[in-house]
């Protein structure tokens, strides 16, 4: 497919690049967005599919410890030996480090979030507070715009990379049209 990316990725219950991150461009609600998808090229299995990358991850895990279990499962059913599978949940099922998704909320991105009502203040995306969002000048720092509250909202990723330096009302009348 054009444009798509991948990465593999290495690490936890993903072990040493069996799977890969891919990327691919898409267009969300009339705007050039990408989603995050988790592969198994091997098999060609889609694990997760998802609009930020951290639930594409997340989602691919719960899939990958899922499918880890019924295959225990069978194993044991199967009359293996369980002594020989009983080895394997302890370096499977090893939770990560849960600090990267729980760093500090800036109380500035909490009122602003507040303010917005959670939402993108273009399109109405629901966001989440500890989710991928950005702080947008709705007046550009380029055309002289500042960073008192009254000119911050909350913006998705695509609303904010696609606005650029248009103002506020310019980008949502060019958005309607
Ligand atoms: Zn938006």
């Amino acid at each position: 497919m054009n444009g798509l990316l991948q990465r593999p990725i290495i690490g936890g219950v993903f072990g040493a690049g069996r799977y890969v991150l891919a990327t691919i461009p898409c267009v969300m609600r009339g705007l050039h967005a990408v989603r995050f998808m988790v592969i198994e090229p091997a098999s060609g299995a889609v694990l997760s599919l998802a609009d930020d990358k951290v639930g594409a991850l997340d989602d691919a895990r719960a899939a990958i410890r899922a499918n880890t279990l019924l295959e225990l499962q069978r194993a044991q059913l199967q009359g293996n030996d369980p002594r020989q599978v009983e080895l394997w949940p302890g370096a499977l099922f090893e939770e990560r480090p849960v600090v990267d998704r729980h760093r500090p909320i800036s109380k500035r991105r909490r009122d602003i979030y507040a303010k917005c009502g959670g939402r993108c203040h273009y399109c109405d995306t629901p966001l989440q507070l500890d989710g991928i969002w950005h702080v947008e000048h709705m007046l550009p720092r380029a055309l002289g715009g500042g960073d008192d509250p009254a000119n911050l909202v909350a913006a998705c990723a695509p609303c904010n990379l696609t606005k650029s330096d248009q103002t506020a009302v310019e980008f949502i009348v060019k958005r309607r049209s």
